[in-house]
């Protein structure tokens, strides 16, 4: 589903991206994991298109992501992605949030979207918030909104950029379910995480970058139990 070829990305002087080569297939997820700075966040924004690598291709089904042939909002109806910060609009209650893009991007009708809108939301316990707005739910809360806006676009790849990170460990594990249930739904998706039991748990393969690069990638039970690169053990036993 997403083909990654030699994809390299400087930032100034600064290489952060190194040649990566990555494959994800349909229905699989593939967690990023490595220490800040590695470049992860970079490399889920190249699949999206948010950055622009130097070097290097991207495919989506086929289709270099450059392709005129996306149009203009093409490749981000394909391509979800979900931010450690929610994003969500504050002067927006919860069901306009998520109606906004199916409605903008695809013309949805406004009932189509608030019947789509509330099919999402109700994937993740949340239909009786949707009046609210995002500074009366908990961070928890809010994520799932930000997941179920995500969703309500219909993508086939979603892309996840440490969206744990900024809750209270409490309110983890809900969004972690929120996700699992997705898994089992087959979506693709590419998670960058900290929570090594989450990618141990969720992950069909856990690439670990160092440096701009992806030096080793394996199944997770492999990966964490024995790590072959020194890099990896490094990173992994400092964790500990
Ligand atoms: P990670 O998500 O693994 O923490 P990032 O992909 O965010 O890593 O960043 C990789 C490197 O690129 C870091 O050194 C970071 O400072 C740098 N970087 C990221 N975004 C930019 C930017 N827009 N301009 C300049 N440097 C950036
Ligand atoms: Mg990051």
């Amino acid at each position: 589903m997403i083909e990654i070829r030699g994809l390299t990305k400087y930032f100034g002087e600064h290489l952060v991206l190194d040649r990566v080569t990555l494959d994800v297939a349909k229905h699989e997820v593939v967690c990023l994991i490595g220490a800040s700075g590695s470049g992860k966040s970079t490399l889920l924004r190249c699949i999206n298109r948010l950055i622009e690598p130097d070097w290097g291709s991207i495919r989506l089904d086929g289709v270099a992501v450059e392709d005129p042939s996306w149009g203009k909002t093409g490749l981000q109806r394909r391509v979800g992605i979900v931010f450690q910060s929610y994003n969500l609009f504050p002067h927006m209650r919860v069901i306009d949030n998520i109606m906004l893009a199916p409605r903008k991007v695809r013309g949805l009708s406004r009932v189509e979207a608030h019947d789509k809108a509330m099919a999402v939301l109700a994937l993740f316990g949340m239909e009786r918030f949707a009046r609210a707005y995002p500074e009366q739910l908990s961070g928890g809360q809010q994520q799932r909104v930000a997941l179920a806006r995500a969703l309500a676009g219909e993508p086939e790849v979603l892309l996840l950029d440490e969206v744990t990170a900024a809750l209270d460990p409490e309110l983890v594990g809900e969004v972690m379910a929120a996700i699992r249930g997705l898994k089992a739904q087959g979506l693709t998706m590419v998670i960058v995480t900290h929570e090594m039991g989450f990618a141990r748990d969720l992950a069909d393969r856990v690439c670990f970058l160092d440096g701009g690069r992806i030096v080793e990638e394996a199944p997770p039970g492999a990966l964490f139990n024995a790590p072959e690169h020194p890099r990896t053990r490094q990173f992994l036993e400092r964790l500990l």
